[in-house]
């Protein structure tokens, strides 16, 4: 039987590219509502629209038994989260989740965001650390990947820097992955060093990157409401996502508006784009 190789054609990859704008500006609709008295049913709605403006569709929807274009997860949520109508508090940490369909291909993205609040300043600050820990984590696992040989090489590098920054743990029952005609593809992506290499790192290879990191434990549970994803202590999580594809002339991050310009820049890399 033929496996379909893990790696997109140059036509692939340049499909992929409206997808991933689409998943960009749909987050950054949801991002700008992020306010005390917003409610996650708001973002989803905005978010819903701007993918539809785009000419996709979510493809969160297509997630049998999946009813809403973002995941909202609140505080010790750590992913899968339903957006509901409680309204977002100050000091809360909002990661949203989020994905658009468009011309069969899919973008994946996520983000976390603190809203502020004067009287909690010790909590805010907790809380802003491990998001930009966890971005940080990110941007480090996809400079990695457009320097990597192997794909595991990420996985090393976000743990390496993770474990550096304090006392954070890297969430090990979910992994980033694949990302192409389907939103969730071979081969996953690991947020920790393991002991095999993966995949080659070469031109086709699209993967979605997503540490998730948390302010204690590991241990995870599920809500009753069989989606909402939740550490066991309580402790506060946050997530961040990008979709990337590796292709001839370099690296782009389809999910950020600059193909990944700012966040690589540290790292002195320069993104290309898709050609
Ligand atoms: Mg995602
Ligand atoms: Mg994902």
């Amino acid at each position: 039987m033929f496996r379909r190789s893990i790696y997109k054609s140059p036509a692939d990859l340049r499909a992929m590219v409206a997808a991933g704008r689409a998943t960009a500006g749909a987050l950054a609709e949801a991002r700008r509502r992020v306010v005390p008295g917003a409610t996650g049913l708001e973002l989803d709605a905005a978010a819903e629209r701007a993918i539809v403006a785009a000419g996709g569709r979510s493809n969160f929807k297509l997630v049998p038994g999946y009813r809403h274009t973002l995941c909202v997860s609140v505080n010790d949520d750590i992913v899968h989260g339903i957006p509901g109508d409680r309204p977002f508090r100050a000091g809360d940490l909002v990661s949203v989740d989020g994905g658009a369909d468009v011309g069969g291909w899919n973008g994946d993205s996520a983000f976390s965001l603190v809203i502020p609040d004067p009287a909690r300043p010790e909590i805010v600050a907790a809380r802003e650390e491990l998001s930009r820990v966890t971005e940080a984590a990110l941007w480090h696992g996809i400079a990695t990947l457009a320097r990597a040989s192997h794909l595991n090489e990420v996985g090393a590098a976000i743990e390496e820097y993770v474990t550096g920054e304090g006392d954070y743990g890297i969430l090990t029952d979910y992994v980033g992955h694949g990302i192409g005609r389907q939103m969730h593809e071979e081969p996953p992506v690991f947020n920790y060093r393991v002991d095999r290499k993966g995949p080659a790192v070469k031109p086709g290879l699209v993967v979605a990157i997503e540490p998730m990191l948390v302010a204690g434990a590991v241990d995870t549970f599920v809500r009753d409401d069989d989606w909402t994803v939740t550490t066991a202590d309580g402790a506060d999580a946050a997530h961040w996502e990008h979709s990337v594809a590796v292709h001839a002339g370099g690296i782009w991050v389809l999910t950020a508006e600059d193909g990944g310009a700012a966040g690589l820049a540290p790292f002195g890399i320069v993104p290309a784009p898709i050609a």
